[in-house]
């Protein structure tokens, strides 16, 4: 049986040959880092890691390269900087700590490599100046655009059509840009901002090269998988094709993999409305392996509802799980050896859900003191990167806030009483059973609610 993985280009799931059985490459976009990252930046990250593991499994530990980049240049982080009144420098180095305090947390693997791009601003530079010698690009006012009517294959990614973008979108047009949907390679900083030298000014990279550059120096200039957030499809990925493919005459990534959205308790994630939920602040209150299953227990293309009550559950299987291997003693299961069910589930484009179903059917035949069954179940969990902690410490780890986390309470609490405004009643009833299952009770008075811990 061979891998299989749904591949966004040619919208159909398709098995997979890497160019070089020897060097399988994978890159996938990573963090912006200028604020914690939320559980949907997490998605992608425990995604990829399975995939990663999957591949290391398949060709060998030593024959697969995965780069994951760090955005340390952007808008967003001069905007966040200036706002705090911080250094950039030390904005993106905290950030950087942040994040890769989370990845171990949840217990994803490193990287083979994780460039960042402001690490590589010179090959950012060449790869520039080759498409303007090939005239893919154009210097308008200080600087670079990718001129997206010179390459033919524009949208063949995303689907969508140049005439139709450039119809659709006349207004707000930079003067500079002679297309809409033409995008900034390099541009100039203001004061303040950082800088590099470049044959065109002072000025700093455009978002999207950075990726073509990166993935070019470490994985050359076509490798077998690029992955990412489905929000990543269009404009990013576009360009980055767009970047590489008409510099270097070549294909770019022979497999597009792309992971979906994330909601939280039903709803868009978002800052104002409350429910925001970086990985950071479930640290107090869940094991990494608890977010870890919640978040595979979805398969990576269907759209992810983040609910407390998935991540109960899910601390109540591991729980169960590790009872179960503490009875025996230590290094006494021998996990050697991969397990061909759990294989052939995620060699299903990643089937996560079906290999989730298939551990608790082993756990199921598992008997007391069975060594063979234990092994072989204990085996079939490390192969998405589970019940790798010892039992003993997995089953004295404390709660810190008594698994209550007040902010999703009171989001929770504020649905139901919109359910309530609404004569929703069912929903409502729901909402209370949620909560009640979370070990809140809830006390109506006087249009307000209050709740406790059981
Ligand atoms: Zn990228």
């Amino acid at each position: 049986m061979s891998l299989k993985l749904y591949d966004t280009f040619t919208n159909s799931k398709i098995k997979f040959d890497p160019i070089d059985p020897t060097n399988v490459r994978m890159y996938v976009c990573g963090p912006t880092v200028y604020d914690y990252a939320h559980v949907g930046n997490a998605r992608p990250v425990i995604i990829f890691d399975i995939l990663f593991r999957l591949l290391q499994n398949i060709y060998g530990t030593k024959n697969v390269t995965y780069v994951r980049n760090i955005t340390d240049v952007d808008d967003k982080i001069i905007d966040a900087a200036n706002k705090a009144s911080e250094d950039i420098g030390m904005l993106t180095e905290k950030t950087i700590n942040y994040f890769h305090d989370d990845t171990k947390y949840i217990g994803a693997l490193k990287p083979t490599f994780e460039p960042r791009a402001t690490e590589h601003i010179p090959e950012m530079i060449e790869l520039i100046e080759k498409l303007i010698e090939k005239d893919f690009a154009y210097v308008a006012e200080g600087n670079v655009l990718f001129s997206s009517s010179k390459f033919s294959e524009y949208g063949k990614l995303s689907g969508k059509d140049l005439s139709e973008m450039i119809a659709g979108s006349r207004v707000n047009v930079e003067n500079y840009k002679r297309t809409e949907s033409d995008f900034v390679l390099w541009k100039p900083s203001k004061e303040d901002e950082p800088s590099w030298n470049s044959p065109w000014g002072n000025g700093r990279p455009g978002w999207h090269i950075e990726c073509s550059a990166m993935s070019e120096k470490l994985l050359g200039e076509s490798f077998d998988i690029h992955g990412g957030g489905q929000d990543l499809i269009f404009p990013h990925h576009e360009n980055e094709i767009a970047q590489s493919e008409c510099a270097n005459g070549k294909k770019f990534a022979n497999y597009w993999v792309h992971n979906g959205f994330v909601t939280v308790e039903g709803n868009k994630m978002s800052k104002s409305d409350g429910n925001f939920v970086t990985v950071n602040e479930l640290k107090d209150n869940f094991q990494g392996e608890v977010i870890r299953l919640a978040m595979i227990s979805t398969h990576y293309r269907q759209p992810l509802n983040w609910t407390i009550a998935n991540l109960e559950e899910s601390k109540k299987t591991l729980d169960k799980w590790y009872s179960y291997l503490e009875s025996f003693n230590e290094g006494e299961l021998d996990v050697a050896d991969n397990d061909s069910d759990i294989m052939e589930a995620l060699l299903d484009d990643l089937n996560t859900p079906k290999a989730i179903s298939i551990l608790h059917q082993k756990f199921k035949n598992c008997e007391a003191g069975n060594i063979s069954l234990a092994s072989n179940f204990l085996s079939a969990a490390n192969m998405l990167g589970l019940l790798s902690d010892k039992p003993s410490e997995w089953l004295t780890w404390k709660q810190e806030n008594m698994n209550i986390n007040k902010a999703q309470v009171e989001l929770l609490i504020a649905q139901r009483n919109e359910a309530r405004v609404n004569k929703n009643f069912n929903k409502a009833d729901e909402i209370r059973d949620e909560l009640d299952k979370m070990g809140i009770t809830l006390e109506d008075k006087g249009g307000e609610t209050d709740w406790k811990v059981k």
